[in-house]
């Protein structure tokens, strides 16, 4: 390796991630890819990802579908859980190549919601090696609000473009903002550009497609777009953090 310096973790490059190797019979150099130019690419996936601390490290096997009280919440629970798994190990062969994502819903904040779409979104990303990125429908709209600022970097439909880049959007809390026409007409194309060039999107939702306060030509978009996946109407939050209380109290009382 003629280029190895410490700033590779492996000491075979110079840390750009191309090693140059010197046949030394015919002296000729030629280059190739080093080990730590995957796990850069990775770490650069990870940090675009987005995805929310408290969130990033859950799997899908850790979703607990019996942490519910309500005997109807356990079920919808486990087979919400068995539909990720699915997803997720048929997403090359079924899903990816058109572009189809999963929409999960329920009334109740804090049911699962968020942590089972994001946890699809770390396994996608940790074994199939896709781009994915964590939203929420507000902070979309937000953005390209901010792009009518003169002293935006960027233009709205620089902004667009750049959401339908991403192979794997996950979009967080889509029905919470006012369904104006503005908002019906930014969602609309950001989701049709979206179906065309058969990205995935996955949804949460605090109500089901048919619910949703925007006009049908969105509700149709997402109907198309994405598998419905009803979710459990129990707030698990606080049961959650509770749990966690009592593991650390053993901690702290064991001997
Ligand atoms: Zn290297």
């Amino acid at each position: 390796m003629l280029n190895a310096t410490s700033k590779c973790p492996h000491g075979k490059c110079d840390g750009s991630g191309m090693m140059w190797l010197r046949n030394p019979e015919t002296l000729e150099t030629k280059a190739q890819y080093c080990t730590c130019r995957e796990q850069k690419l990775q770490n650069k996936r990870l940090a675009f990802a987005n995805i929310p601390k408290e969130f990033s490290s859950l799997t899908i096997k850790s979703f607990d579908s019996e942490i519910y009280k309500n005997k109807e919440d356990v079920m919808r629970a486990r087979i919400a859980k068995k539909q990720a798994v699915k997803y997720v190990n048929s997403f090359e062969e079924e899903f990816e190549s058109i572009g189809k994502g999963l929409y999960f819903y329920s009334a109740t904040k804090g049911s699962g919601k968020t942590r089972l779409a994001v946890s699809i979104g770390n396994a996608i990303l940790s074994t199939k090696h896709k781009q994915v990125k964590f939203v929420t429908s507000l902070d979309i709209l937000k953005e390209i609000k901010n792009t009518y600022n003169r002293e935006s970097k960027y233009t709205e439909s620089q902004l667009i473009e750049s959401i339908n880049g991403v192979q794997i959007l996950i979009v967080d809390d889509i029905g919470v903002e006012q369904p104006t026409p503005w908002v019906n007409e930014i969602l609309f194309s950001i989701f049709d550009t979206r179906m065309k060039y058969n990205r995935v999107t996955i949804f949460t939702s605090n109500c089901s497609v048919e619910n949703l306060k925007h006009d049908d030509r969105l509700r149709s978009r997402i109907f198309k777009m994405a598998i419905p996946v009803e979710m459990p109407e129990e707030d698990i939050r606080e049961k959650q953090s509770k749990d966690q209380n009592r593991e650390m109290q053993d901690l702290l009382l064991a001997e």
